[in-house]
Parts: structure tokens; C-alpha cells; sequence
């Protein structure tokens, strides 16, 4: 099948100029002024932004987590992120401890099988090392295709690996051309806070974020920066929410360090006014690292403005509000943690983002797809618009208006973290390969077009013709 894609104001993090795209089967294969070539498919997008699709780096969809599974699966999830304009993803492989890293894997595709509605890949989420075992596992992965590993420096008694566990897998990572990701927060001085609070008798949903103070995230990002630093291995520290845990990562990089940083939609828009709403309410925005004070809303946005941070995830985890959030009902401590954000990542950042004058339509994009793929190697095959890479493709309508609302929302999750938003600017026409996915409010594709992409090694290119299972 081809696309052509006639008048559109082509959008990258580079360049910014208005072409025609020309796309046969899976790729982009030409672009040019007024290209006179017959298509299968002639779209007009004149008045239009071509955009590249999105690529989330930070997703957890069919995850076990805080007693219960996530709302969204594969299939929900995807499509949530497709009538976002968001046409791949990483998410989240838990190894359950004691577990090989090859179980988690074919358990985590066996979750997608069928299901797929954009492209993924995986990151590995390391929670149990054994010498003689999944230590030397560890190294094989990136030839896999996984090529980061993700370790949690909170939530004890779970997740939590210790120190030597994160340095050993930096170590690993140094080796094998893996980029280590960390969850920074000091874990075990939020155990401390939390039984404090709750032997106080403080179980309201504010004391999530109460417990979880930024010295805690600034800590443990300072932390990970050192030890990669002593490891040699290149660091990506996700979902940073505030000053304490920005400074290190500009410093670090200020260095020249391989260090980068993560922020998500979220930690621009919701602050503790949320979580301390009354009637149960406040558990909407019960996630990890937790809601911040407004202040820290113009650190982000600067942070994001001069590359202090290099990319915008949103890390979906996402409950319903009635019947799972509500498990910690009477203990803030057994809510569980995570929200919802595949479907408006590109809405939020292009209204308060672009629109508000903070940042450029370039760096939108590379906010949002080009840093995300360059780092997680998918690109150039994903995160732009290039001849010969993959013709994923979003024809955004600058102009649509749209209040976001759950009711509305293709994810299964009962709320939204920004109901009642008012946005201008919207995808219209979603391709994934080349094929349509999204057209309007339709799903055109079927689950099960959308696939496994194996990712090239930290600092590699990843070219079309690169093998796809
Ligand atoms: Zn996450």
C-alpha cells in the first residue's frame, strides 16, 4: 500500500518546512515540494502539522503492582496511546524475584500476543541478581533487543533492589552496551516516614506524598549519578518531579556525564492540592515519585526548556479509582501507586507547552519522540521523519478543540488527571508502518498490526531492515 501525504507543515526536532510525504508500504521513501507520484491513499494536510509519532519510553500495561493488576492491558493501553498519536512504546518486563530473566520475557510477550495496536519494546526490570545465574543472564539481553535495565531504588519490601544489586547491574551495563534506568527514591527512608505517619494515625491520601519528600528523590538521584559514574555506565533517571532531584542531573550533565533525565505529563499539572482532595478523591493522584508543590511546575518546565531534562514519558500505570485505588480506602500506603497518560501526553504539551509560548514545536517533538528513540535505540527507524525510516506518522490538527474527559478516554481507567482540560490541537490521521491506524475518532487497524521491536544498544543506530518479531 501507499501513502501520500500532500501539504503538510513537516515537524522534527530539526526542521520545520512544508512537503509532501511520500510513503510505500512500511517506509517513508521520498519527500518533496508538490510530488507528482499516484498513491493508494492522497491526503490532504494542508493547514495540518506532520508530525512523527510519538514514542513513550515509560509505560506499564498488564503489571501485577500493589496487590492488584493494572486497568489497561496491552490492547487498551495501545489504543489509548494511538488516539494520542503515540505509535510505540517501552514498557516494563518485572522480574518476579527468583525468576530467569527468558521466563519474564515470554511471560510479558505472551501479554501482547495478539493484543498489539503500535509497536513496543521492553525494558527489564531487574529485582533479584544471583551469581551463577541471572547476574551472567543480565549480559545476554541487549542482544535480545532489551537494552535497558531498570532498577527501583524505592518501594521496600517489593521492588527495592539494594545498593549492590544497582551497582552490579551498572557494572553489567558498562559491558554490554545496556542503558541502566533508575526510580530514584530513597527507599528505605520512606518506609521510616510511612509507619511514622500511619502510627499517627495519618491515613489520608496527602500523607503518600507527605512521606515521600523530594529530599528523598533528590538523595537517591544524587546517588545513582555517582555510582554510574564509578560504574561507568550511562544513566537515565525517570520521572524527575522537582529542584532536588533536577540540580544533580544538570550538574551531572553540565559535566558532560552520560546522565539524562525524565519527566512525565503529570508532574506539570498536578500538585498536592490535588492529592489532599477530600471524599477519597486525592487517590486519583496517588503515583510515585508523588505529586509536588506548584513550585516545582516552572523547575520542569526550564529543566525540560534547556535539556536539564531530555525527554517527556507518562509513565501510564493505571487503576480505576472505584475498586482498586480504593484498596487503601483506610491506609494511604495500600493505595496503589500509579496513574493514567498514555492518550494526552502530546494534548497536554501541545497546549501548555507549545501553544503557552514555553517550548518550540521542535523541541516538543524532541521532548516527546526523537530523544525518547534516540536513547532507547529506535532511531532513526522511530522519533522522526526521514526517508527510510518507518512511515509512523501523525496528521495533527492545530485547530481541533478538545476537553479531555474520562468518559471520553480509550483507556479502561475510570478518571483522567486533567477532566474538563480544554485543548486546541489534536491528532486526526494516525499511520503505523505506513498502514492507518486512527482516522478521526475511528480505530481502523486491527489488534495484532502493531509489533515487537528489538532495540540496537545505548548509543546505536537502529535501520530499517533491522530484524522485527
Ligand atoms: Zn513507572
Amino acid at each position: 500500500m501507499s501513502v501520500l501525504i500532500k501539504g503538510g507543515r513537516i515537524i522534527t526536532a530539526a526542521d520545520d518546512y512544508v512537503a509532501d510525504v511520500y510513503v510505500e508500504d512500511e517506509t517513508v521513501t521520498l519527500i518533496g515540494e508538490s510530488l507528482d507520484v499516484s498513491a493508494d491513499k492522497v491526503v490532504d494536510a494542508s493547514g495540518k502539522y506532520v508530525l512523527p509519532g510519538m514514542v513513550d519510553p515509560h509505560t506499564h500495561l498488564d503489571m501485577p503492582f500493589g496487590g492488584t493488576v493494572t486497568i489497561d492491558d496491552v490492547e487498551s493501553g495501545q489504543t489509548a496511546a494511538a488516539f494520542g498519536g503515540t505509535t510505540c512504546h517501552v514498557d516494563f518486563i518485572i522480574q518476579p524475584p527468583g525468576s530467569t530473566f527468558a521466563d519474564a520475557f515470554a511471560d510479558w510477550r505472551s501479554k501482547a500476543d495478539g493484543k498489539q495496536v503500535i509497536d513496543m519494546g521492553y525494558h527489564m526490570a531487574v529485582t533479584d541478581l544471583k551469581e551463577g545465574g541471572t547476574l551472567e543472564e543480565l549480559a545476554s539481553l541487549p542482544d535480545e533487543g532489551i537494552t535497558s535495565y531498570k532498577l527501583f531504588m524505592a518501594y521496600k519490601g517489593a521492588l527495592m533492589v539494594d545498593d549492590e544489586t544497582l551497582f552490579r547491574t551498572m557494572e553489567v551495563a558498562s559491558q554490554t552496551g545496556a542503558l541502566v534506568m533508575v526510580h530514584a527514591e530513597n527507599g528505605d527512608v520512606i518506609d521510616v516516614l510511612v509507619r511514622q505517619a500511619l502510627e499517627a494515625g495519618k491515613t489520608e491520601p496527602l500523607y503518600h506524598a507527605l512521606t515521600r519528600p523530594p529530599e528523598a528523590e533528590g538523595e537517591a538521584t544524587n546517588r545513582a549519578i555517582q555510582l554510574a559514574r564509578l560504574a561507568g555506565a550511562p544513566l537515565y533517571v525517570v520521572h524527575v518531579t522537582c529542584r532536588e532531584a533536577v540540580e544533580p542531573i544538570a550538574r551531572a550533565r553540565d559535566q558532560g556525564w552520560d546522565v539524562w533525565g525524565e519527566t512525565c505529563t503529570q508532574y506539570f499539572f498536578n500538585s498536592l492540592d490535588d492529592i489532599a482532595k477530600p471524599d477519597f478523591e486525592g487517590a486519583k493522584y496517588v503515583y510515585s515519585p508523588p505529586v509536588r508543590d506548584k513550585s516545582n511546575w516552572d523547575v520542569l518546565w526550564n529543566a525540560v526548556r534547556s535539556d536539564a531534562l531530555s525527554a517527556i514519558s507518562t509513565d501510564h500505570c493505571a487503576f480505576l479509582w472505584d475498586g482498586q485505588k480504593t484498596l487503601g480506602k483506610d491506609d494511604f500506603s495500600k493505595i496503589p501507586n500509579g496513574g493514567p497518560g498514555l492518550e494526552n501526553r502530546l494534548h497536554m504539551i501541545h497546549e501548555f507547552g507549545v501553544r503557552a509560548g514555553r517550548i518550540s514545536l521542535n523541541r516538543m517533538v524532541e521532548l516527546l519522540a526523537t530523544n525518547p528513540a534516540k536513547l532507547f535505540g529506535l532511531y532513526p527507524r522511530k522519533g522522526t521523519i526521514a526517508v527510510g525510516s518507518d512511515a509512523d506518522i501523525v496528521v495533527f490538527d492545530p485547530e481541533k478543540k478538545l476537553t479531555i474527559t474520562a468518559a471520553s478516554q480509550h483507556s479502561k481507567t475510570d478518571y483522567n488527571l486533567y477532566e474538563g482540560t480544554e485543548v486546541t490541537g489534536s491528532p486526526e490521521l494516525v499511520l503505523l508502518r505506513g498502514n492507518v491506524l486512527v482516522e478521526g475518532d475511528q480505530l481502523v487497524a486491527s489488534p495484532g498490526i502493531g509489533q515487537f521491536v528489538p532495540r540496537a544498544k545505548f548509543g546505536e543506530e537502529l535501520r530499517a531492515g533491522a530484524r522485527v518479531a
